[in-house]
């Protein structure tokens, strides 16, 4: 039962991945694909890997504003590469209050 709009969740349950400890604990919440298996999941990214105006609003960035990062991958079994493919900004929203 998801307000985010932004994109096609499809049957994943975004929020349940983003506090899922695979995910990390800090940071912005994306979705990421890993670079080793393909798959797809929610990831938090620090502020270091936003390419240009690392203050900005979470909410203004693009997928393509942020790099690729390291981050562990459970399916791989290891620290692997993943390649932001969007900001979930539904999820910025909804972390700091102002869930629409
Ligand atoms: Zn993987």
């Amino acid at each position: 039962m998801s307000t985010d709009a932004d994109r096609d969740l499809e049957e994943r349950d975004l929020r349940a991945e983003l506090e899922d400890d695979a995910a990390g604990h800090r940071g912005i919440p994306v979705d990421a694909i890993c670079t080793g298996c393909r798959q797809v999941r929610v990831k938090r990214v620090s502020s270091d890997a936003i390419t240009h105006q690392p203050q900005a609003d979470p909410i203004s960035l693009e997928a393509s504003d942020l790099t690729s990062f390291k981050h562990v991958c459970h399916r791989c079994q290891t620290a692997t590469w993943w390649n932001p493919v969007a900001v979930l900004t539904g999820l910025v929203r909804s972390e700091r209050g102002d869930d629409e």
